[in-house]
């Protein structure tokens, strides 16, 4: 404590001498470490780890951070630094020679570095690294003479040359079926030299490839190679600050909402050798595993290897055990680190380290990604093991996620049949769990336009890079031939929840010919043909496949599995009985038909917050009097029509009534314009004129006047049972007549009809008087009195601005924010997508698609609105939000936010919305 008190004191006084002298550079590793795991936003998820380990007294090589501010000043300032940046850098650079006893750019001792990007959020693979850096034809000689081994110093030197001319000086491959012009000429040397693996090219060809590298440079990209280090370092570093805004960390950015203003920063450290033979290694681990969540250590590495080879799939890794036999001491010390990492950051973690003759080295730490079992599993476990609480465990898993514990899965007989017909064609890695059949895709943009099409895609390659990011998020699926299951492929198919089968070495790809044979067979697969992977199991099978419903849905929806035998869905269960607890939001579904509402209750719906009756009318047996109804030209036989349809709408709203059980059902009245019930088709129009026994002259005079512009805006919603109260009160009789019936069962019901597209207290005034009265009519008839409420949708403008009055009627209000949306934006959402698209991606005029998202800052300014002046008037008023926006996590916590009383989605939803809905309140 003392030394911390007095380095705050000598700090205020150097502070006032040099008040200018603003720090862009902190010191991590040996000799000095100023950052902490809290500093992210200012030193990068990397830098910031490395700090933390060497705090926690891990072994971390030396190095220093040039924070995310230089970033940002760089692009405020035409790409240049801050003036007082290269003083720091070189003091920084002089802690780590001191500290590892090297010379940066010394021709007898030099000191080599990493040069590394690292933003807040980790960015898997997104920016590029260079090794090794502070190699020229002097220093290596340097090298040689202090390790005595000329073959690793020039394995070195040809890589950094090789790095640095792809990430620095640009040179890449020019076309897609072009492959990386290093490693051509490392496979024509290994050619030359009769070897297979690069470990048996000796040190002269290594030395050779070096020039022929620097020889590559000079003709295709017309530079000289730096040979000053100085000059490699802040070319590096300009690179690093230069690739925050390349394509494809810009489209990683947009897929996973990290805002382009974090900038990211420079991690610069000393190199430590995991190539120097097989007393080395690099190696990457989780603490769990990260596909199951199982509480094992695990990991791959290599021997003799350096850097991304591992994840770069260019030998196979060893599963990490396998250490524990050739190199003891150094598993026992991982296991330690595995332990107190996990104590310390209580979270599942991702590990990189490096073996340098017998010295472990710890070179990165970040919360580990996994699948959503995964995720949903470490979270339960580490709240038996008392490392977390219930409630962090809820934060650890993102609503959306739950998506995957619902996924599909191979219908096990078809997948058999398919087995026995010999159409398993090979096995790889299962990387990312579920399911997937579609179309092979070779390339990225292949991938995405097959999807544009409507079809299902898998994408094959040899192996991914950051590159295929947009056809891998097109794809449902991802196949690779080579590659661990730490590979780029496993890592980002997995945070996107794809199904993905990685390592499959069988398979032999022809880009050129766009096609794959698997070896040993004489099966021929070329684009477009068929495929199926099994992310569970790693198999990939010829043809299509059909898929069946995952563990959880087996259990509560299909009630074909036993709680008992279900693993997944127990911790599923815990997780929702927790987020239960901590929710205040009511959660309810949108469902239409007594099917989808018991897969809502089952899915945990508290009750129904929007049951379209529209969407009833086109059931069997149902389109025909409703067409009646809307060919009737007077009013008597328009009242025929509707009486044959009362019974029908009957019925179904008993099933439905049946099924909630008392649950609150909010059954809104017909909305959509009466032209929708029609054909528009002359043989349609036809069959409708036969049907009913009308000519066909008459079905095309009614369509053709009710024919509108702008349909939307149009004769439709309360409007239509305004002007024609008889569809109302048929609605009307029928859900009363139908809650008499079910409670007549001795079954309790709870209807709540709502008005739509109100936006004057007239209207609804209007259509209520209405409800009303037919209510109080059936409960005469019948002697048994139903409670209901009556409310209103809020989706036009004027209906929110207005709720107070709007209120003095409603005894309940629902957000329908798919109209609102439209009409508060003056957006058709049928019309939009050739704009909005753009809107989003390239304009970033919205953050998200306000369709999908609530807009907070337009339509949910007049939520607020709505909401306050709403309860203003009537202070027990019930409001909540059906539009699509209510299973979507961020407008979920808007919601909770504004105080509404609940929120309804699509039953598949349901899960997402109560842990959202637990999230928000957790969040305050
Ligand atoms: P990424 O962000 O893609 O994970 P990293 O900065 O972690 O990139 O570096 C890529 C690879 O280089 C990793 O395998 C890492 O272990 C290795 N590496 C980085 N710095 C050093 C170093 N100083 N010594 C040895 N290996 C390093
Ligand atoms: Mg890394
Ligand atoms: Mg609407």
């Amino acid at each position: 404590m003392p030394t911390a008190k007095k380095r705050r004191r000598t700090r205020t006084t150097t502070t006032r001498t040099a008040k200018k002298a603003r720090r862009y550079v902190y010191g991590f590793g040996a000799g000095r470490t100023d950052g902490r795991a809290e500093m992210k936003a200012l030193l990068g998820g990397k830098g910031a780890n490395l700090a933390e380990m060497s705090r926690l007294g891990l072994p971390v090589p030396s190095g220093f951070t040039i924070s995310t501010e230089v970033c940002t000043y760089y692009y405020d300032h035409q790409r240049r630094y801050p003036s007082e940046l290269r003083g720091q850098v070189n003091e920084a650079l002089k802690r780590i020679e001191r500290a590892v006893g090297k010379r940066f750019g010394d021709p007898t001792h030099p000191l080599l570095v990493s040069v590394r990007s690292g933003a807040r959020a980790s960015m898997p693979g997104m920016m590029d690294t260079i090794l090794n850096l502070g190699l020229n034809d002097r220093t290596v000689q340097g090298v040689i003479t202090e390790t005595g081994d000329a073959r690793f110093a020039y394995d070195c030197y040809r890589r950094f040359v090789s790095m640095y001319g792809d990430v620095v000086l640009g040179l890449k491959p020019t076309h897609k079926d072009e492959e990386d012009p290093f490693e051509v000429a490392l496979q024509e040397k290994k050619r030359a030299r009769g070897v297979k693996l690069d470990t048996e090219l000796d040190a002269n060809a290594l030395r050779e490839l070096v020039d022929e590298f620097k020889a590559l440079i000079k003709m295709r990209k017309g530079v000289t190679f730096p040979e000053d280090p100085h000059e490699q370092l802040w070319g590096a570093v300009g690179a690093v600050f230069g690739s925050w805004h390349n394509e494809r960390a810009v489209i990683y950015r947009k897929l996973n909402d990290i805002p382009d203003a974090w900038g990211t920063a420079v991690n610069v450290q000393a190199m430590v050798f995991g190539n120097m033979g097989d007393d080395s290694g690099t190696g990457v681990a989780f603490t769990r595993d990260p596909s199951t969540g199982e509480n094992v250590f695990y990991g791959e590495f290599l021997l003799n290897a350096q850097g991304e080879d591992v994840v770069a799939g260019i030998r196979t890794p060893l599963p990490i055990v396998q250490l524990q036999r050739t190199h003891a001491a150094i598993y026992q010390q991982l296991l330690k680190i595995r332990r107190a990492l996990e104590r310390h950051y209580r979270e599942m973690m991702d590990i990189e380290f490096t073996i340098q003759q017998g010295v472990l080295y710890m070179l990165q730490c970040r919360v580990g990604k996994r699948t959503a079992t995964a995720a949903v599993r470490t979270a339960i476990d580490m709240v038996k093991e008392k490392l977390i609480s219930s409630k962090q465990a809820l934060m650890r898993v993102e609503p959306e996620r739950l998506n995957e514990l619902l996924r599909p899965v191979f219908d096990p007989a078809q997948k058999g049949l398919a087995v026995k017909n010999g159409r398993l064609l090979t096995k790889g890695l299962n990387a990312g769990p579920g399911a997937a059949t579609g179309r092979i895709a070779f390339h990225a943009d292949d991938a995405e336009a097959m999807a544009a099409e409507g079809h299902r895609v898998i994408l094959v390659r040899i192996e991914t890079s950051p590159e295929d990011i947009r056809g891998m998020a097109a794809a449902d699926g991802i196949l690779t031939a080579r590659g661990g299951m730490t590979s780029h492929a496993a890592l980002v198919g997995r945070q996107m929840g794809k199904v993905c089968v990685v390592g499959c070495e069988a398979l032999q790809i022809d880009y050129a010919k766009r096609e794959v044979r698997i070896e040993g067979k004489s099966t021929v697969l070329r684009e477009r043909d068929a495929i199926s992977i099994d992310g569970f199991s790693g198999e990939v099978l010829q043809g299509e496949i059909p898929t069946k419903p995952s563990e959880v849905v087996q259990v509560i929806v299909d009630k074909s599995l036993a709680a008992k035998d279900a693993p997944t869905y127990r911790m599923y269960e815990q997780l929702m009985t927790w987020a239960d607890d901590v929710r205040r939001l009511g959660i309810r579904a949108n469902a239409d038909l007594p099917e989808q509402c018991a897969q809502a209750v089952a899915f945990g719906a508290e009750g129904v917050g929007l049951t379209r009756t529209e969407h009833m009318f086109f059931g069997e047996g149902k389109i025909g009097p409703m067409r009646e109804m809307i060919l009737a030209e007077t009013l008597e036989e328009r009242r025929a029509a509707l009486a044959k349809l009362l019974p029908v709408q009957r019925a179904d709203f008993a099933g439905i009534f049946r099924v909630l059980r008392g649950r609150p059902v909010t059954v809104r009245l017909i909305d959509p314009p009466l032209h929708e019930f029609l054909p528009h088709d002359e043989a349609g129009q036809q069959q409708v004129a036969d049907d009913l026994g009308v000519s066909v002259e008459r079905v095309r005079a009614r369509v053709a006047a009710l024919h509108e512009f702008n349909p939307m805006l149009g004769f439709r919603g309360c409007r239509l049972g305004i002007v024609h109260p008889e569809i109302t009160e048929m609605q009307v009789r029928a859900i009363f007549e139908a809650a008499v019936a079910v409670k007549r069962d001795g079954i309790p019901v709870k209807p709540e009809v709502m008005i739509p597209l109100v936006g004057h207290v007239k209207e609804l005034r209007l259509q209520t008087d209405v409800v009303r009265r037919v209510a109080a009519d059936v409960a005469r008839e019948t002697g048994v009195k139903i409670p209901y409420l009556v409310g209103t949708m809020i989706e036009v403008p004027r209906g929110a601005l207005t709720a107070d009055e709007i209120a003095t009627v409603a005894e309940f209000f629902s957000f329908g924010t798919n109209d609102l949306t439209q009409t508060t934006l003056g957006v058709s959402r049928d019309d939009a997508a050739r704009f909005l698209g753009p809107y989003v991606a390239d304009f970033e005029i919205y953050p998200r698609d306000p369709f999908e998202a609530v807009d907070q800052g337009g339509v949910g300014q007049l939520m607020r609105i709505a909401t306050e002046r709403g309860r203003r008037t009537k202070r027990s008023l019930k409001i909540g939000i059906c539009g699509e926006h209510g299973g979507e996590a961020s407008s979920v916590r808007f919601c909770h936010e504004i105080d509404l009383d609940y929120v309804s989605c699509s039953p598949f939803r349901v899960p997402i919305a109560r842990l959202a809905a637990a999230q928000a309140v957790l969040a305050r």
